[in-house]
């Protein structure tokens, strides 16, 4: 892989948005670098946009609004269809600019076109139902309506997907919308912006504002224009974004974060499940929502889950994006304090630190955000490192003794995003999957991922709502109850 090649596209432009189907830079004048968290090197620049331009972008989404609304779902299907056939062409350069713009080593096949596609073919199928009426001069039925003017707010984690959910769910509704990229990995939301105007999706349909959280992001849920509102991010931040919706009494969607557990029981297959866990936290270096951050293991395979775990976690590769290694560096040096500053409580509280705990450093590592994957062993379930959300590459083994006991500590947190259970026990299977709190549960199956169109979102502080499957494009709806009575009574 060439590491210089990914910015050359004709895909990006310098320091441009869209808005109403053109391509400006922020109202201001002002811009934001955007930096590869590998080497600390400028990639390019994006507007620093305001409550301004997120006006413009509504204004924009308004006048939009009536023609795609009109637009019939089959049409907006098939204008979707022709967006994921781009994107499936240019499934490279995107996986590059987001690898780079993430630090992230490529990431395997693209999911980004399938996930259009499925989200494509719900757009004809968003139905109301018929209803029963007190009087035969009457029909009763539902209509599923889009919100009008939404807005949504994504994370730099995953950009490519998190922006693809979100748009494809709320346009194929019938809404049109203005949407916010992370300040720290806004270049593959805004290619796949272009291509989506190159497929013919009309201007103003999509509208792209780059920006600060507290600048641009702030302005989306104030904005009186915005009809709903679909957040990915922190709890802290979907917290303030709640609180602004509230303001305006419109409805909203929260993805926060996680504090997963993988609970293994005895007659889990540990082969399979202790290389499973150790790619889990060390995928995009543990800066997924979903990554399972917590081993609850029962006492009498404790000592064998923390002697494979270590032996995985030894083997994962640490660098720079394009070498071919397993885990690239954290975002920026605000996580990487962040996440040292989570070991440096695991170590005070007392846990016992297995592999890691530390920085590579050194030839390519430079001045690249870089920690080494982290192993803490003999872990209390109130700990800090237990019950917070890191987003790193660090798990803790938290010992326990019955099934009973499992469920408590596994449930023991705020979050409750993915929950998964390492058995072979179907009975064990059935009862784990039922008193696990979370909206996945992934039996042997680390990430709760796999299923097509299945809805992800979260329990308890972890957030509400769904985005992805068909209950993604429902969440953009609203439900009108229509009765008609002939203007003429019967003979
Ligand atoms: P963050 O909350 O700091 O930022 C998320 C987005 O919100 C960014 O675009 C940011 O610019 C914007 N923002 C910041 N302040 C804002 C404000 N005052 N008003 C409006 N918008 C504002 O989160 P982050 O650090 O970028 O992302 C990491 C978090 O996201 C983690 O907690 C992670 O678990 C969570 N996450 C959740 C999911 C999920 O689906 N549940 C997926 C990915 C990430």
């Amino acid at each position: 892989i060439d590491p210089q090649a990914t910015l050359d596209t004709p895909l990006l432009a310098d320091n441009v948005q869209l808005i109403g189907g053109e391509w400006l830079p922020a109202a201001s004048g002002e811009t934001i670098d955007v930096i590869n968290p590998a080497d600390r090197g400028l990639l390019g620049r994006v507007p620093r946009s305001n409550a301004e331009d997120v006006d413009a972008a509504v204004q924009a989404a308004e006048r939009a609004l009536p023609g795609w609304r009109d637009t019939n779902a089959t049409a907006r299907a098939g204008l979707l269809l022709r967006w994921a056939s781009l994107v499936e062409e240019n499934a490279q350069i995107l996986d590059q600019l987001e690898s780079r713009d993430v630090g992230r080593p490529h990431w395997g096949p693209s999911p980004l076109a399938g996930m259009i596609r499925f989200i494509a073919g719900q757009a004809d199928k968003v139905q109301g139902v018929s209803l029963p009426t007190y009087s035969p001069d009457v029909l009763g039925f539902t209509l599923r309506e889009p919100y009008g003017v939404v807005g949504a707010i994504i994370p730099w984690n995953a950009p490519g997907p998190m922006f693809t959910n979100e748009v494809a769910a709320a346009i194929a509704a019938g809404n049109t919308i203005v949407i916010k990229p992370a300040e720290d990995a806004p270049l593959a939301p805004l290619a796949l912006a272009r291509l989506a105007m190159d497929a013919g999706i009309p201007a103003g349909v999509i509208n792209v504002v780059t920006g600060l959280g507290s600048e641009a992001g702030a302005a989306i849920p104030r904005h009186p224009g915005i009809r709903r509102v679909g957040f990915t991010g922190s709890p802290a931040t979907g917290s303030l974004v709640m609180e602004s919706c509230a303001r305006n009494l419109i409805p909203l969607h929260l993805e926060l974060g996680g504090k997963s557990p993988q609970v293994i029981f005895p007659d889990a297959d540990l082969a399979v499940a202790a290389p499973a866990i150790a790619t889990g936290i060390t995928l995009n270096t543990g800066q997924i929502c979903a990554a399972g951050s917590r081993v609850v293991v029962h006492r009498s395979v404790h000592q064998e889950v923390v002697e494979r775990l270590a032996e995985a976690m030894q083997k994962v590769t640490v660098g720079p994006w394009h070498q071919q290694v397993n885990m690239g560096p954290l975002i920026n040096g605000r996580q990487h304090e962040r996440v040292m500053g989570y070991i440096e409580a695991g170590r005070a509280g007392g846990a016992d630190v297995v592999v890691g705990g530390d920085v590579p450093s050194g030839g390519d590592y430079g001045d690249g955000y870089f920690v080494n994957p982290t192993l803490f062993d003999n872990v209390s379930p109130d700990m800090t490192i237990a019950q917070e959300e890191i987003f790193g590459p660090v798990l803790s083994v938290i010992p326990v003794d019955s099934e009973q006991e499992a469920i408590e500590v596994a449930n023991g947190v705020d979050y409750g995003l993915v929950a998964s259970v390492w058995t072979q026990d179907v009975g064990t299977a059935v009862r784990m999957s039922r008193a696990l709190q979370a909206g996945q549960v992934g039996v042997n199956n680390a990430l709760g991922a796999g299923v097509i169109g299945g809805p992800f979102g979260g329990y308890k502080s972890s957030g509400f709502g769904r985005t992805m499957g068909a209950d993604a494009v429902l969440n953009w709806t609203q439900i009108k109850t229509v009765s008609m009575r002939g203007a003429t009574p019967a003979a």
